[in-house]
């Protein structure tokens, strides 16, 4: 089999309503996918972070991807960093378009020989993942009631938890937010914040403190997501578990955190990371160290099939006799915020029961792509 064709998309979908977060407002979802073709029939998609998707590929990585056998994924993967690694660009767009090429060389492969793509990387440990809502941003004059509603509608919805932002308002201020989240839940229901990487230590510690009697799940990116010594000083000051990672690519970039355990839990972000191939590799040098892997999930179809398939072979950390979600099992997170893109470009939207994901069963990533909303999604 070879490859014939690359093309990339840059998706856009304007939010009615803007929302915010510690880093500014988001006035529109965006999205970057990549449709790789080959000469036997067979299609793959793939999904990298915006900027990464689109004629970035085709520059760098064409000859390398033109004729080549789509199957042959660590080759290729090994071809394509090295384009990048060279030029300093492996941390930034680079990995992301490697992520994106991977992950439709997958679903190329499972479609070929019949196959899941968890399937293809030894099969499922779980055959439905637990989810967690990520929602509760900030809005326009939303305090306390399209706040506390949007909380109570997931309860309502079954998500067993939820995360909502810190950081883009003063402490105090989104203390209270938070409190009055879980007030609204429960004492039962997992709370989790995310300052975006928002502090320096000292601030993220006097938050943190002032949070541990909400029992917060765990505290993400509380400081610059590639200070190792920050999150040290914030693990070692507060009692809640401290996770990160959405913003690192490759194995290398992760070595330190784990070798230093600057995380209890490591959330890393298949279309960043690179790919499924490489986010293999992280996942299973985290379990290695005692850290759980909770995937970061922002994203398409495309991004939420492979996480799932990523997070269905994930094993418990640590190994036990029944682990459970929050404690030895992943979690993922589910975007709930509003997205044209997620909604609109499969028949069949994603969608949770009682907490949980199914795995996709079809071949590759298991989803159908509507080309034509692609198509009418990347021309606005
Ligand atoms: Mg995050």
């Amino acid at each position: 089999m070879r490859i014939t064709s690359i093309e990339g998309f840059n998706l856009s979908s304007p939010l009615e309503r803007p929302f915010g977060w510690s880093n500014g407002w988001i006035p529109a979802r965006v999205v970057d996918l990549v449709k790789i073709e080959t000469d036997e029939g067979i299609t793959g998609w793939g999904e990298g972070y915006v900027g990464a998707g689109g004629s970035f590929v085709k520059q760098h990585f064409g000859d390398v991807l033109i004729d080549a056998d789509p199957r042959n994924r660590n080759l290729l993967w090994q071809q394509m960093f090295a384009r990048v690694y060279n030029g300093n660009n492996a941390g930034g767009f680079g990995c992301s378009a490697i992520s994106a090429v991977d992950i439709a060389l997958w679903d190329i492969a499972g479609k070929a020989a019949g196959l899941s793509v968890s399937d293809l990387l030894g099969g499922r440990i779980r055959d439905k993942v637990a989810v967690y809502a990520t929602g509760l941003y900030y809005t326009e004059g939303e305090f306390p009631t399209r706040l506390l509603d949007e909380a109570a509608m997931y309860v309502e919805l079954g998500f067993k938890g939820m995360k909502t932002k810190v950081g883009g308002l003063p402490i105090a201020e989104d203390v209270r937010r938070v409190a009055a989240i879980r007030d609204v839940i429960g004492d039962d229901l997992r709370l989790m914040v995310d300052a975006n990487q928002a502090y320096p230590a000292a601030a993220a510690i006097r938050i943190g403190r002032q949070l541990e009697d909400l029992d917060i799940t765990w505290f993400e990116e509380p400081v610059n997501a590639k200070d190792v010594d920050a999150y040290l000083q914030v693990k070692s000051a507060i009692s809640m578990p401290v996770a990160g990672g959405e913003n690192l690519r490759t194995r290398y970039e992760f070595k330190d955190f784990f070798a230093r355990r600057a995380y209890d839990i490591v959330q890393p972000d298949v279309i960043n990371a690179g790919g499924i191939t490489e986010m293999r590799n992280i996942a299973m040098s985290a379990n290695a160290n005692g850290i759980l892997v909770n995937p970061h999930v922002w994203g398409s179809p495309v991004m939420i099939a492979a996480s799932l398939h990523l997070a269905a072979t994930i094993p418990p950390c640590p190994p036990a006799y029944d682990p459970r979600p929050y404690e030895q099992e992943p979690v993922m997170e589910f975007d709930r915020t509003p997205s044209g893109i997620r909604e609109g470009i499969t028949a069949e939207p994603f969608d949770q029961q009682d907490g949980y994901l199914a795995v996709p069963t079809g071949a590759g990533l298991g989803i159908d792509i509507d080309e034509d909303a692609v198509r009418r999604l990347a021309s606005g």
